[in-house]
């Protein structure tokens, strides 16, 4: 189980995160939306610990960590049960696709270079690029890089994976293939959280929506549920704005 219990995260004495309570079941789909600013990046990235949350407690099945007296071991150790992908890739740009899966590999999880370059090759394939593996960053398109941002996450065989608006920087000739992969991934029952504008994809692809806003998480429901009858009135306006 992942729980988030009473985060909140401030800015400058700006509110951004107020008493944000949420938790997933192992296996979930959660899909966060909401208007720009709301605070979904922020949220996901307090989550490991990215963001220091100012207060409240984050818990990845049996680790706990509490944002008033969290350890560097604690944050480094909840960063290893989650996996992230941006919406810029954040690639490294000096190393080939398959050294971007094999780094946190080995610098994180303490893999051998033998070990890590077998799970690079077996993700590459996974991710339709096996033939890609030496490619630098530069010589990928967006889709085949943000196929390496998911892979790279996928390898970490993370407890979480945390998607921020992954298709968002994306020509819209790549989106499609970043979300087949997502929605494959989904299909293994990976515990995800996504942050997304593709709504048709969330209600494909969802268990639970969850509706941000000012900070707050104001709705959750399953995608019918919620797209078909939402409840709360600022729901029901932000639904009306981008469907
Ligand atoms: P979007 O849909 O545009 O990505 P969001 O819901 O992800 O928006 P956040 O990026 O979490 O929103 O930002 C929430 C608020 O916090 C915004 O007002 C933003 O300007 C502010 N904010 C985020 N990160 C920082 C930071 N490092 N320093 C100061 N303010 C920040
Ligand atoms: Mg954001």
């Amino acid at each position: 189980m992942i729980s988030v219990a009473g985060l909140n995260k401030s800015f400058g004495g700006t509110p951004v995160l107020r008493d944000i309570t949420l938790d997933i079941a192992p296996g979930e789909r959660v899909v966060v939306i909401g208007p720009s600013g709301t605070g979904k990046s922020t949220l996901l990235r307090c989550l490991n610990f990215l963001d220091r949350p100012d207060s409240g407690t984050v818990r990845i099945g049996d680790l706990s960590v509490d944002a008033a007296r969290a350890t560097r071991p604690e944050i480094l150790a909840l960063r290893r049960r989650t996996g992230f992908v941006f919406q810029n890739y954040a690639l490294f740009a000096n190393r080939t696709a398959r050294q971007n899966i094999t780094e946190a590999l080995v610098t994180v999880k303490g893999q051998t270079a033998e070990k890590a370059n077998a799970t690079a090759d077996r993700i590459l394939a996974e991710i339709g690029l096996a033939d890609r593996g030496d490619s630098y960053p530069s010589a990928l398109s967006g889709g085949q890089q943000q196929r390496v941002g998911i892979g790279r996450a996928m390898a970490l065989d993370a407890e979480l994976l945390l998607f921020d608006e992954p298709t968002s920087a994306l020509d819209p000739e790549w989106v499609g293939e970043v979300l087949d992969l997502m929605r494959k991934l989904a299909e293994t029952r990976q515990t995800m959280l996504v942050v997304t504008h593709e709504m048709q994809f969330a209600r494909e692809i969802a268990d639970r929506i969850v509706f941000m806003d000012e900070g707050r998480v104001v709705e959750e429901a399953p995608p019918d549920r919620f797209f078909d009858a939402p409840e709360d009135p600022r729901t029901r306006a932000f639904l009306r704005r981008v469907t």
